[in-house]
């Protein structure tokens, strides 16, 4: 409630004067020349009466003030609720302290009147001083930091006072470590006179340490070359995500792996700087496609794995578009050094369902992108389903069983006759094909088995065991009188590309004393032309010791003519799929035709694989084709019975009539008739 009401003075004040004037009207009235005055002066004073009672005055000074003041008097209830105005400061105060208590920046305030100062229990935890310290006073940080420190920060805090101006500067901690500084700010609050009532401040871990430590992040979590998270990072995120969802049943998320197709041999056919830039592109790329907050790692060379967090619709629609989107935007053409480069991307996608650990939902994504790798239309997406997990577990199954049989010397070698038509169907060699003898009456195919041990690096121990078998029958076989005979040993890529390759077959053949012309090597085309560099180097070594080359498979692969004149070769080995049709198809007539006339020209000895029927026979005789090898001549036969096919059709090259007669009119030798019950495919 107000005493003096500049409203109510000012309308006295009106009233008194018209009472005065109204005073003379009677006089006016009465005198005949002051007549012509009465009418103006009469409504003059009832103007000033009308102002006194109905004007609304402007009051000096805050108004809004004063009409609140009255209205709070005012019998109208306020609409709002009425705030407790001192319990809000308190509130403010404590989310401020709270604030402040969170911050991993310490802070203080110096009261300049009470001369006072508070420091924040992170600012005390960051001068690590003691509890007994006395924590109201500067004397706090005078005790934690070194002498000229302190003369420093009382020069900085004195200027402040006077200017008004704020302060920074890094002050050393006393007994501290080498990093131990601490970065100490002041700004200083005016009144409204201008006057300085506080110093308000922060503490800060010294600058250096704190770049420091997130280079230190960056190296244990980044992947260096494309700046998206690593391996170790991803997995730990994906810990989060698995507890979560083991916490919280509906919680949904996904992981996905993107797989560039042949990254190789960008690196090989342009340079590593080109691959590493189409890292980065990729890298780039999909961040772009991704949610915020989604994450994305490295975790093998040209493998990139994304955690999709809480995923919103259960029917996971919203992981498949995500992953299409990933996906077409990674494969479009890549501008890199003025030249368009094409990638393929294979990618597989697993969700959290039925899984409670980590490694459960890797080996998901791990085996779908497997199996897309492996299809032939790998370059595409793969989404989990059980089954792919149990053709895994099948795997992983099989590989290990592999290990335990190469260690039991369950493998054992057949051998399938490979006979000259032109000299009566002498047999010239065998090609030996290894057998999984796994239970008595159980052989396994090595269709089945070969590709995974060449996936698991298992081929290696496994090629070895075949190798040394291979040469230790050759070997027995020339002693046995048939001196001409050579062995064919299937070589996969793996063991090709092994650094001592060379070595290990001199070894070998030094063991078991088997001369190198009775060996022979068959290499697929692939292998062939995967690192023709090396893979020539090889070769030329290979035949210097007097080891011949096949190239199986041939037709299959991708090798062009210049490649395979660059190889010093041996045989070429047709493939069955291009024999099976010779007679009813013409175009793998003129195939089988023109694969001939590349072995004539090029001076090769060229192997029909697969010949099963007669027709086929005779079309591949009259087209030229002197060797043969397939079940019209011979299943791959056990060592026992390949001796004795042996017995049969061999023929020593002295033994050979000199012969300048055409294929035809060479006198055949029946087909063999030995083992027929016992072959095994
Ligand atoms: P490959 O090297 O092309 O061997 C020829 C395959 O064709 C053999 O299958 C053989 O039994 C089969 N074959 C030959 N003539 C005929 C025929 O007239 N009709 C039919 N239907 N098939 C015929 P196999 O023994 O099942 O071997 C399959 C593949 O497994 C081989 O193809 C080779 O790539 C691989 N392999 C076999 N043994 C070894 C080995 O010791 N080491 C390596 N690395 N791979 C091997
Ligand atoms: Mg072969
Ligand atoms: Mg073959």
């Amino acid at each position: 409630m107000r005493l003096f009401d500049e409203k109510v003075f000012l309308r006295l004040l009106l009233v008194l004067a018209s009472v005065f004037f109204a005073a003379f009207i009677p006089e006016i009235l009465s005198t005949r020349e002051h007549l012509i005055w009465a009418v103006p002066y009469i409504l003059a004073d009832f103007f000033l009466v009308t102002v006194a009672v109905l004007y609304r005055f402007p009051v000096i000074g805050n108004r809004k003030r004063m009409r609140d003041d009255v209205e709070i008097t005012s019998p109208t209830p306020a609409p709002t609720p009425i705030r407790d105005f001192k319990k809000d400061l308190m509130e403010r105060d404590e989310l401020f302290q709270m604030m402040v208590d969170v911050s991993s920046n310490g802070f203080w305030t110096f009261d300049v009147i009470t001369g006072k100062v508070y420091w924040s229990k992170r600012a005390i935890k960051l001068l690590q001083a003691q509890a007994s310290t006395i924590q109201d006073s500067f004397d706090l940080l005078k005790d934690r930091i070194v002498e000229s420190d302190w003369l420093r920060f009382k020069d900085e805090l004195k200027l402040a006072l006077e200017t008004g101006e704020k302060f920074n500067l890094t002050v050393s901690l006393l007994d501290g470590a080498v990093d131990s500084k601490l970065l100490i700010s002041g700004h200083v609050q005016l009144n409204e006179d201008g006057h300085p009532i506080r110093i308000v401040g922060a503490l800060d871990e010294n600058s250096d340490k704190q770049a420091q430590e997130k280079q230190n992040y960056y190296y244990v979590y980044q992947d260096a070359l494309t700046g998206v998270y690593n391996r170790k990072f991803f997995l730990e995120k994906l810990k989060v995500d698995v507890d979560m969802a083991l916490q919280r049943p509906d919680y949904l998320f996904a992981v996905a792996l993107l797989d560039i197709d042949r990254f190789g041999a960008i690196n090989t056919s342009y340079s590593i700087n080109v691959g590493d830039n189409v890292l980065r592109v990729v890298a780039d790329r999909i961040k772009t496609q991704c949610r915020v907050g989604d994450t994305i790692a490295r975790i093998g060379p040209d493998v990139f794995a994304i955690v999709l967090h809480d995923i919103q619709k259960n029917d996971d629609s919203d992981v498949k578009s995500i992953v299409r989107r990933i996906h077409s935007a990674v494969k479009q053409p890549i501008q890199l050094e003025g030249r368009e480069l094409y990638i393929g991307v294979s990618m597989a996608v697993a969700l959290n369902r039925e899984v409670d650990c980590v490694e459960d939902i890797m080996a998901n994504v791990t085996s779908s992108l497997r199996e897309m790798k492996k299809s032939v239309n790998h370059g595409g997406i793969q989404f989990f389903s059980g089954g792919i997990r149990e053709k895994a577990m099948r795997l992983y199954k099989l590989e290990f069983d592999i290990r335990k049989a190469i260690q039991a010397q369950e493998f054992v070698l057949f051998y399938q006759p490979i006979v000259d038509i032109t000299n009566g169907n002498r047999i010239v060699a065998f090609e030996a094909l290894v057998r999984w003898n796994q239970s008595k009456s159980k052989f396994i195919s090595p269709a089945e088995f070969i590709p995974i041990a060449e996936e698991t690096g298992l081929i290696i121990p496994l090629g070895a065991q075949i190798l040394k078998m291979a040469c230790m029958q050759a070997k027995s076989w020339v002693d046995q009188g048939f001196t001409d005979i050579q062995v064919a040993v299937n070589f996969s890529a793996k063991q090709f590309a092994l650094d001592n390759m060379i070595d290990d077959i001199k070894q070998v053949l030094l063991e078991t004393h088997l001369n190198p012309k009775n060996l022979k090597l068959e290499i697929t085309e692939y292998t062939a032309v995967c690192e023709a560099e090396k893979t020539v180097k090889l070769m030329n070594a290979l035949s210097s010791m007097g080891i011949q080359i096949s190239i199986d498979d041939f037709g299959t692969g991708y090798s062009s003519l210049s490649y395979l004149k660059r190889f010093p070769i041996h045989t070429l080995k047709m493939d069955k799929s291009f024999i099976d049709h010779v007679t009813d198809d013409e175009e793998d007539a003129s195939f089988a035709r023109m694969v001939i006339g590349i072995a004539k020209s090029m001076n090769l000895d060229l192997i029909a694989e697969g010949v099963e029927t007669e027709s086929q026979l005779e079309f591949l005789k009259a087209e030229g084709c002197k060797l043969i090898q397939g079940f019209y001549f011979s299943k791959p036969l056990s060592a026992e019975n390949a001796r004795e096919y042996l017995q049969q059709h061999y023929i020593a090259t002295k033994d050979l009539p000199v012969a300048d007669s055409s294929v035809n009119d060479i006198p055949v030798i029946e087909r063999s008739t030995v083992g027929t019950n016992n072959y095994i495919m």
